[in-house]
């Protein structure tokens, strides 16, 4: 866990209008309490069975944003729906869809972004830049959902260079389809990130350490 001075010094150097998702997966609830006394109110989680107990433990923090940033099952929409104010993995035309039919029945808008998959990657999940734009009028005449931005994952085999021109390609692709948001940068690349225009960052491992849980 970081310090406050620490933490202060990453907050210093992030741009004004790129914000901090402070995702806090295989961390306990304390953590997330002492990351929150230092200011912090965005917190990211990837699986919703961790985040319920956690978010128990912490329901009296009401400032306190969530965010869902892992593999959403079909069969989670509605817990997630129900508990998460951010979906930042939404992958499939056929999940959005999902999403749209079940936030109406919740009475809720859920903030979204889309992810996508701009490089060959068998061990994610997204949509291709090509089907993304064939879908796109589906997409944006869904109801029950806010429609923010795309969120990217460079694969782990690309260098420096490569993931600045594919994080500058998730960006240009979200200005053609008019969305603000990029999130994308993660501990070891959230500089290159906010160089090819990230507006939300998610860091795990460099607030919290090691995962423990
Ligand atoms: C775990 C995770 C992060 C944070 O990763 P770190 O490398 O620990 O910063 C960011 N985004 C997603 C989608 C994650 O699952």
């Amino acid at each position: 866990m970081i310090s406050l001075n620490e933490f202060k010094k990453i907050k210093d150097s992030i741009p004004l209008g790129v914000s901090l998702l402070a995702v806090s997966k295989g961390h306990h609830s304390e953590s997330i309490r002492k990351l929150f006394g230092y200011g912090q109110l965005d917190f990211g989680e990837s699986r919703l069975q961790e985040s319920i107990p956690k978010k128990n433990e912490l329901n009296d923090l009401n400032k306190i944003r969530w965010h869902f940033v892992g593999k959403l099952q079909k069969n989670k929409v509605r817990g997630v729906i129900k508990e998460f104010d951010f979906i930042h993995s939404v992958d499939s035309l056929s999940l959005i869809e999902r999403i749209s039919r079940i936030s109406k029945e919740e009475q809720k808008t859920p903030k979204i972004l889309l992810q996508v998959k701009l490089r060959e990657d068998p061990q994610k999940g997204g949509f291709l830049k090509q089907d993304l734009l064939k879908s796109w009028s589906q997409i944006i005449s869904l109801k029950n959902i806010h429609l923010v931005g795309l969120m990217t994952i460079p694969p782990l085999s690309l260098n420096a260079v490569q993931r600045k021109d594919l994080f500058c390609e998730c960006r240009d692709l979200a200005n053609q389809l008019e969305l603000r948001e990029c999130s994308m940068g993660m501990s070891n690349d959230w500089e290159e990130a906010i160089e090819g225009g990230a507006t939300w960052i998610r860091l795990g491992s460099l607030l919290f350490g090691k995962r423990q849980i």
